[in-house]
């Protein structure tokens, strides 16, 4: 039984026949670009084809359980989050900086010694294990890492791009620290585990791995839509744009006149309202479990290094986030690759889960499946950041497409084209707000 959460802001169906701007979609694209028109004191229109904000972040409560539409992470760092959000008001639950890597061997811990000094014994016990790489594997790594979160983003865009799995190669990062940390960790962050996506784009995740503490707000990730959508007056939920040209709008809820038309849909809406060439997406799934008592006490990421089934990483939510759970009952998040799994996957997961926890999972229920085949758009290499949102003739796009796979990307592609419009219109960019200190 899914019940929603709390109730959303409602507009009226019934729409207005004229507004400066339509924005189309109301996911973090289009809600940051509307937020930073309404500060304009532009006349905007949000059209959104769901019952609730936030695209591809949202959140369901099934059975007092706390379920995202798929397992994923706020990064607190993200400089985008800190300008346009009250991270404070979102009450974020963090998880530790660390990753526990089970295996036929038994488990290991690698920890930020940073942020988890206390789980530098284990980190130290577990770098001396074989199944961690050789020295020289892990000093190539470290190297590598340090590069990535100390350098300006800027550095990192003047390097030439790669396919991450060659880039690694090359600099000696090619043994069993890759295959058995690197590799399905990055899986469940870039949907693929072929060393494809783009070796730039990794160093940003790397980056901000290291400078923030990935977390998820008290009431879920809904919370960080929800928040840009209660300042914007006039959203429209439940109506479909079926077309999208200069100057109007047509929606299966009636058609508006615009002086500016913004597409924040998903890069396949865009593609097909606006005729872009089509974007690559990828497919990730998320099984909720719950267990009348956690398999682990342990809140950190778990990947699985000798790959014994389809789960890229799992993690116990509620260890870290106790508001996800109604009662004393835990709740598991486990996320495999592809957006179509069938019943076989749904059985190796469980199998699977048995092997990383070493416990049984029998009395595991399965709380929700969340099956998303275009959950992430690819970010091939070499990285197009930045790209276009101008189309002219009034015509604009956002959405993560334009810039990064990532909340980060989202709302900066939302900003970069509100004031693209506020251009056009003859109107000064909204200054930027300052990055918050929270
Ligand atoms: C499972 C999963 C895990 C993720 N993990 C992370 C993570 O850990 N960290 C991170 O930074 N990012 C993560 N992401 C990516 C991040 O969520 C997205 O990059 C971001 O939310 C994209 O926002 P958007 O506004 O560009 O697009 P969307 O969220 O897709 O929003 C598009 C909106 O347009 C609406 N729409 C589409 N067509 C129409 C139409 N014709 N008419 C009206 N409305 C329409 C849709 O309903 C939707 O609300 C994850 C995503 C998923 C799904």
């Amino acid at each position: 039984m899914t019940e929603q959460g709390p109730p959303q802001s409602t507009a009226p169906r019934e729409l207005p026949r004229a507004a400066d701007v339509v924005v189309v979609g109301a996911g973090l694209a289009g809600l940051a670009c509307a937020r930073q028109l309404a500060r304009r004191g532009i006349d905007v229109v949000v059209l959104e084809a769901a019952d609730a904000p936030g695209g591809r972040v949202r959140s369901d409560t099934v059975g007092g359980f706390v379920c995202d539409r798929g397992f994923q992470l706020l990064n607190p760092a993200y400089p985008e989050v800190r300008r346009v959000l009250d991270v404070g008001a979102l009450r974020l639950q963090p998880f530790p900086a660390a990753v526990v890597v089970a295996g036929a061997q038994g488990r290991q811990v690698l920890a930020d010694p940073r942020r988890s000094p206390g789980l530098l014994p284990l980190t130290a016990r577990s770098l001396l294990r074989e199944a961690s790489g050789s020295w020289r594997e892990q000093a190539a790594f470290a190297r590598w890492a340090l590069h990535a979160a100390r350098e300006k983003p800027e550095g990192i865009l003047s390097e030439s791009d790669l396919p991450w799995g060659e880039a690694l190669t090359r600099r000696g990062v090619d043994g069993a620290l890759r295959q058995r940390v690197i590799e399905p960790f990055l899986a469940g962050v870039l949907g693929e585990d072929e060393g494809v996506s783009s070796h730039q784009f990794v160093q940003f995740l790397v980056r901000s791995f290291v400078r923030g503490t990935p977390s998820v707000p008290w009431r879920g990730m809904r919370a960080v839509p929800e928040q840009l959508a209660a300042s914007l007056p006039g959203i429209h939920y439940g109506v479909r744009v079926e077309s999208a040209e200069p100057g109007r709008v047509r929606s299966d809820a009636g058609e508006i006149q615009a002086r500016a038309v913004v597409v924040a849909t998903d890069p396949k809406g865009a593609s097909a309202l606006l005729g872009l060439p089509p974007v690559q997406t990828r497919g990730l799934t998320t099984y909720w479990h719950a267990s009348p008592e956690p398999p682990t006490r342990s809140g950190a990421l778990h990947v699985d290094g000798d790959r014994r089934g389809p789960v890229i990483n799992t993690v116990v939510i509620s260890n870290r986030a106790p508001s996800y759970s109604p009662d004393e009952r835990a709740l598991i998040a486990t996320t495999v690759l592809g957006g179509s799994p069938d019943l076989a996957t749904e059985r190796a997961v469980t199998a699977q889960l048995a092997l990383i926890y070493e416990q049984p999972t029998h009395w595991f229920e399965l709380v929700r499946r969340d099956a998303i085949p275009d959950a992430l758009t690819a970010m091939p290499a070499p990285l197009e950041i930045r790209k276009p949102v101008s189309l002219g003739e009034g015509m604009f796009v956002a959405g993560d497409h334009r810039d990064t796979a990532s909340t980060q990307g989202a709302l900066v592609s939302g900003r970069r084209t509100a004031d693209a419009v506020l251009a056009e219109l003859g109107l000064p960019a909204v200054p930027r707000e300052p990055i918050s200190a929270r």
